[in-house]
């Protein structure tokens, strides 16, 4: 599929993340209130004032949140995103019309784009689990036995979801102390990022559903940052998982890039090394195509890349995690966020976090501007970002920022 251009010029620019074709939708601020809009080129379309004049349907794009369009179901999803094409288009009569909804993005803040109902995160990258997996118990053991078999995932915390731009405080935590020593309460030292892919649940669910009606309950995707602090989680994990390592923070990308602007990308999951159970099997192409990027910011203002990788490096889809969480009886909600896992690659520049870039902390990063890092330290400033790459265009999730502040004094001193 070409561009569809629009006739506000910013969005026709190649290298841009909202092209006509994206139209991801947001929640924002231009001190008139929270409400809905979609990114367009350099610009926030208002929904909340589109629904007011009766330009698009009314479906909730004034409460502050995208959880009442999401419960109007796929049908409505559709039907907004095709109104929206057509009067954004090239050669659209409602042009001068949609003047006075079209704000410059500098003039507005933007929001949690939902209420998150519930956070459930996985484990279901390969190269990341491997990694892990070798780290912490050889080569030989790097996969549970479990994990060809089933994506393995955690009850996260739905209240630690932050949007992105919100800084996030070292956390203090009890720390496994020395040989036969007692542990100690300390801040984290070694505070850590995992680039990941978010789903966002649009549809409710009351049982069991399958992997093709769990992809059609996908509203759409998100940048997900989950904030891991590694020396918290390697003295609380064994034997419920991780826990508090997980729980200061989780980040999120602002705009939502819907599953239907995603749909040229869909690409297939890797070779299965061992048969999915039939519930779990993949029923088409279910990943997608996306570039992803790290980049660090240290205090100096500096900047770079520390890691590029790609969603199809995945080995569970989105639609297999949400058909296997409901496989209890467990429901879903409307605004429930399941995390993809940390997404790596093959090589070590593909790596989605620090303990796998540094091995553990054994092998510093080495930065181009001098200087490394091991783990996140006081002032660095994380940024992850990712598009798929169109014929002429880019459909893009902006990015997922957060900088992370020193440690408070001991809370309980
Ligand atoms: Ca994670």
């Amino acid at each position: 599929m070409p561009l569809r251009r629009s006739w506000v010029q910013s969005a026709n620019d190649p290298g841009g993340a909202f092209p006509l074709n994206n139209l991801p939708f947001g929640v924002f601020d231009d001190g008139m209130g929270a409400r809905a809009g979609v990114a367009i080129g350099d610009n926030v379309l208002d929904l909340g004032a589109m629904e007011g004049l009766s330009m698009v349907p009314g479906a909730g794009f004034r409460t502050g949140a995208l959880n009442d369009f999401m419960a109007e179901g796929p049908g409505m999803w559709e039907r907004v995103r095709n109104t929206l094409t057509g009067l954004l288009a090239e050669g659209s009569a409602a042009e001068s019309q949609l003047a006075d909804v079209l704000i410059p993005d500098a003039m507005v803040t933007m929001q949690m784009p939902f209420a998150v109902s519930e956070y459930t995160d996985f484990y279901a990258g390969r190269h990341h689990a491997s990694n892990v997996g070798t780290m912490f118990r050889g080569a030989d053991n790097a996969l549970p036995p479990n994990w060809l078999h089933m994506p393995i995932g955690y009850n996260g915390r739905a209240s630690s979801v932050v949007v992105s731009g919100t800084d996030v405080r070292r956390p203090w935590g009890q720390l496994k102390g020395p040989k036969f020593e007692a542990p100690i309460f300390a801040p984290s030292r070694r505070f850590d990022i995992e680039l990941e892919l978010g789903a966002v649940v649009g549809q409710p669910s009351t049982g069991p559903i399958s992997v093709a009606t769990a992809d059609e309950h996908i509203f759409g995707y998100v940048l997900l940052n989950d904030w891991s602090a590694r020396d918290i989680q390697a003295w609380e994990y064994q034997p419920l998982g991780p826990f508090q390592a997980k729980a200061t923070a989780t980040s999120i990308s602002p705009w939502v890039v819907t599953r239907a602007a995603l749909e040229p990308f869909r690409c297939a999951a890797p070779e299965r090394e061992k048969e999915l159970l039939p519930h779990l099997k993949d029923v088409g192409p279910m990943l997608y195509d996306i570039d992803l990027a790290v980049s660090l910011q240290p205090e100096d203002g500096s900047e770079e890349i520390i890691s590029r990788t790609n969603y199809r490096e995945m080995y569970y889809s989105a639609a297999q995690q949400l058909a296997h969480h409901t496989t209890s009886g467990c429901p879903m909600r409307i605004g429930d966020l399941l995390g993809s896992g940390t997404i790596s690659g093959p090589e070590r520049e593909n790596r989605g976090s620090f303990l796998e870039l540094s091995w553990g902390g054994k092998e510093p990063l080495e930065l181009a501007q001098g200087g490394s890092r091991t783990f996140i330290e006081d002032g660095d400033r994380l940024t992850l970002s990712g598009s798929a790459q169109g014929d002429g265009y880019r459909v893009g999730f902006g990015t997922c920022t957060g900088r992370v502040l020193a440690a408070l004094e001991d809370p309980f001193a």
